[in-house]
């Protein structure tokens, strides 16, 4: 079988391997779609602390062909999501469902002709799922996965600050969990377009007003309960702390490059900081990516290839569960006392 080898900055090859072959509790897919991550173009830019030479794509979608001992048959012929990446089910970080911090973790690249997983990281997809909507599910996985750390606020009001893919599917996805109020901040016009289409209230073009200013007036000073940093840029989370109320969530969507640094002032943060988890769930992120195919792949995703996935249902069941009412747009929240100190009490998820 054909595989697309990356070899470094931006170079690829198109190669010749022996076609994988189910082991015992395998599947052999062939694969039909596989999107190309952000991640996949920072590993290419270096940003990435990733090793050439080696097979990208984490995105992907296919039709199960051969199965292993011990798995069923009926599975043959099914067309499947993928999970890319599995851990080795025995340390304590597989333990607590966290699969991409498994030091024996093993990544299966989908820019290749057939994979072979373990049957627990193929999910058969409903007939209502193309194949190539269903590969927007990895990306729509570590979106939930990390909204999912924390419990929506009460009529919250979302700030996401990116508008790829990620910034975009989180935003929907906050919607589905209950936030009452979407802002979404972005140069591109396009992206902005959008979001608007998927439920944000109010769009933000940084480049021609103040994001700050304008967050600010319409928290009555108090800043967002939740701001999503979808972006990956340093300053750019400094800015997301600083538009954070206090005892609200900034959520990290972004993959920074290895080795930045935050500028802040530590003024703003009362430390109150957790650690990141992405371990993805299928269960609703699914039926988000169901309800709107219209969203397309972007190369601007700057998806967590690193996040592995522990869902806890099957994608067949995730598929099947309706996606929750989303609740009205409504006017902004009552106002509320400025704050008197500008002191934040944010939590990182
Ligand atoms: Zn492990
Ligand atoms: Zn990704």
């Amino acid at each position: 079988m054909k595989v697309a080898t990356w070899r470094g900055e931006s170079r690829f090859s198109i190669d010749e391997v022996p076609d994988p072959v189910a082991g015992p509790g395998q599947v052999v897919v062939g694969i039909h779609t596989a999107g190309i991550c952000g991640t996949d173009i920072h590993a290419t830019q270096g940003l990435f602390p990733w090793t050439p030479p080696m097979v990208l794509g984490h995105e992907y979608t296919g039709v199960v062909r051969e199965v292993g001992r011990g798995v069923n048959r009926g599975l043959i012929g099914r067309a499947v999501g993928c999970e890319p990446s599995y851990g080795c089910g025995e340390c304590a970080a597989c333990a607590a469902g966290r699969t991409s911090q498994c030091p024996r973790a093993v990544r299966v690249g989908g820019f290749a002709e057939r994979v072979a997983l373990p049957a627990k990281c193929v999910h058969p997809l409903p007939k209502s799922l193309d194949p190539v909507t269903a590969a927007l599910t990895e990306p729509a996985a570590c979106c939930l996965a990390g909204l999912e750390t924390f419990r929506m606020p009460r009529a919250a009001t979302v700030l996401v600050i990116g508008g790829g893919i990620m910034g975009l599917l989180t935003m929907a996805i906050a919607r589905h969990r209950g936030a009452r109020r979407l802002i979404l901040s972005d140069p591109i016009e396009e992206r902005r377009q959008i979001a608007r289409r998927l439920g944000a209230h109010v769009v933000i073009d940084p480049s021609k007003e103040s994001l700050r200013d304008r967050v600010m007036a319409l928290t009555k000073d108090r800043g967002a309960d939740v701001v999503c940093e979808a972006v990956g840029k340093p300053e750019l989370v400094a800015e997301a702390i600083g538009l954070t109320r206090s005892t609200g969530y900034v959520q990290l969507v972004g993959v920074n490059p290895k080795g930045s640094r935050l500028p802040l002032d530590l003024w703003d943060v009362h430390p109150s900081i957790c650690g990141t988890s992405t371990t993805a769930s299928f269960t609703s992120a699914a039926p988000s990516v169901a309800a709107r195919p219209t969203v397309a792949p972007s190369p601007s995703c700057p998806s967590s290839a690193s996040s592995g996935w522990s869902p806890r249902a099957s994608l067949w069941r995730a598929w099947k569960k309706p996606s929750p009412t989303p609740p009205p747009a409504t006017a902004p929240r009552p106002s509320s006392p400025p704050a008197r100190v500008r002191s934040h009490n944010p939590t990182f998820v």
